[in-house]
């Protein structure tokens, strides 16, 4: 058993970490106070990530992608999440943000759908949330009714992030009442400029982000726009949930690291009383048990994204450590921001902004309650 990180995947991490020192958090300030980063930046940034061979990194190679597997995504994704000057979504320097899903379409589908989103800045939203389905995305209420060639969806979407100028949308609707999440809710490509298809309100967010209330009514959706066959929606989607899981998990390891960074620098300079507030145990207690908890989620999501590259089923991992990760990360930052004081209350720092946003995951990318029932069941059937 070995728990070093191959030698080639020290060096990817070490390359990343200086592309981020050097590059990325001396702007990511700037970043923030203009909510992304210049036209002029990025283009700059984008050419740096080209020449180091990770321009999408985490598409296969077969669609022009570096085609990392899942151990290295999660290196280069914990690095990265070191500072907050990474676009969140959308075209971010690494490339287009691809959804996996959209390597389940037929070829007709991907030349509509995938290869304008690689190559020509084309964007996809999820919509899958509803105004009463969300945690339980299985008692949605969105119909998709077959009428010759279309499907004649109605129904009301909320909280689709992008869905204000994306151009497609990967809808999930219910092509089956009877079944339910058991084979009744299918997974549609649809145009966001269809008639019928309205943006009807806009929600503020503690993150900044701001997503939308869609309405579909009697929107017309080929039948050509179907992904996969009727009524394996979630199926599908349950193929690429744990690398999904990962992803976040690996974000959570970047933001920690990067506050205990911080917090250990600021303690060792910060004298209050007549001493440095490293030198309190008060203080110094919290970056020990920051640094615990850190390196349990690390090897968590590592060995995670190292089974899942041996084609082994990770879902129970995956949650695990996206729980775990996520949790950690969000304790972390609370507890390095009180170092902090005042200062880390201040948009001068990216804590604040860390604090919202690792808080939002809790709820928004897989609500903690949901994993832990998923992990419950897998306890329960376990131990008989
Ligand atoms: C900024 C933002 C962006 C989003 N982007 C998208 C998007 O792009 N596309 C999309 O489809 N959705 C999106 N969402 C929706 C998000 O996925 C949902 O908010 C999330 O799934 C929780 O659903 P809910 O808000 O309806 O909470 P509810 O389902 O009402 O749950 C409320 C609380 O109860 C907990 N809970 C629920 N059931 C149980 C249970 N059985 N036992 C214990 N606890 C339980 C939940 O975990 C949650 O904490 C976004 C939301 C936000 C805020």
């Amino acid at each position: 058993m070995n728990f070093n990180l191959p030698e080639e995947l020290q060096m990817l991490k070490q390359t990343i970490r200086q592309f981020v020192d050097r590059e990325l958090i001396p702007i990511e300030m700037h970043s923030q106070q203009n909510n992304d980063l210049k036209p002029d930046i990025r283009d700059r940034l984008e050419k740096k990530t080209k020449e180091m061979g990770l321009w999408m990194f985490d598409v296969p190679e077969e669609y022009e992608g570096a085609g990392l597997g899942s151990l290295a995504q999660v290196v280069v994704w914990e690095e990265m999440c070191r500072t907050i000057a990474l676009p969140s979504r959308g075209r971010g320097i690494f490339g287009p943000e691809i959804r996996p899903i959209l390597y389940a379409l037929n070829d007709e589908q991907k030349k509509r759908f995938l290869y304008p989103i690689l190559h020509s800045g084309k964007e996809l939203c999820f919509m899958q949330t509803e105004p009463d389905a969300g945690a339980d995305p299985g008692s949605m209420k969105t119909r998709a009714v077959r009428q010759g060639d279309f499907y004649i969806v109605n129904g009301t979407k909320r909280f689709i992030t992008g869905a204000e100028k994306a151009d497609f949308g990967q809808l999930m609707a219910v092509t089956d009442p009877a079944k339910g999440s058991h084979g009744g809710i299918s997974c549609f490509l649809i145009d966001m400029k269809s008639p019928g298809l309205k943006i009807t309100a806009t929600y503020k967010t503690m993150m900044g982000e701001e997503p939308c209330e869609v309405v579909l009514d009697d929107v017309k959706v080929p039948v050509e726009n179907l992904v996969g066959k009727e009524g394996e929606g979630f199926k599908l989607a349950q193929r690429w949930l744990g690398i999904g899981r990962l992803k976040h998990g690996a974000r959570a390891l970047g933001v920690a690291e990067r506050c205990i960074e911080m917090g250990s620098r600021y303690a060792k300079q910060r004298v209050t009383f007549g001493k440095p507030l490293s030198e309190r145990q008060g203080i110094s207690f919290k970056l020990a048990d920051s640094y615990v908890e850190l390196h349990a989620a690390r090897l968590m999501v590592y060995q995670a994204a190292w089974k899942n590259d041996q084609q082994e089923d990770i879902r129970t991992e995956a949650y695990m450590a996206k729980m775990f990760a996520d949790e950690m990360s969000f304790r972390v930052v609370d507890r390095v921001l009180q170092i902090h004081g005042g200062i880390g209350l201040t948009l001068d720092l990216p804590l604040a902004k860390w604090f919202m946003d690792q808080r939002s995951r809790m709820i928004t990318e897989g609500a903690s309650e949901v994993m832990r029932m998923v992990i419950a069941r897998h306890v329960l059937q376990k131990y008989v």
